[in-house]
């Protein structure tokens, strides 16, 4: 296992850390990741923001039950970050037959 992750862009050839991203198989460079459509990235940043707090919030709770429920709302953002991550790297693999960006946001409720 190389220590360098490769950007999800097969035309790109920047990477990462391995250690930087020490849960991610796949990362896409922050040139690649502006290049994207504002619906995609907006997305994705609103995944991170509420995962990240979901994990604050669990971490503070003393009760096991409430800890619980966060952790099931935190599971639903992750589940809704790796179907917007799907569609991210199939409109980057695909460029020709670019997602429609419509059923993506149909998709996640917007
Ligand atoms: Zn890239």
């Amino acid at each position: 296992m190389s220590d360098r992750i490769s950007c999800i862009n097969p035309r790109c050839r920047r990477t990462a850390a391995r250690d930087k991203f020490p849960d991610s198989h796949e990362i896409i460079c922050g040139k690649c990741f502006r290049a994207l459509p504002t619906a995609f990235r907006a997305e994705h940043r609103r995944c991170w923001h509420e995962i990240n707090k979901w994990e604050r919030r669990i971490l503070r709770t003393a009760d096991p039950l409430k800890a619980q429920r966060m952790r099931d709302i935190r599971d639903e953002w992750v589940d809704r970050l790796n179907t917007g991550w799907a569609a991210i790297r199939q409109s980057i693999e695909r460029p020709d037959k670019p997602v429609g960006l419509e059923t993506f946001l149909e998709e996640i409720g917007l």
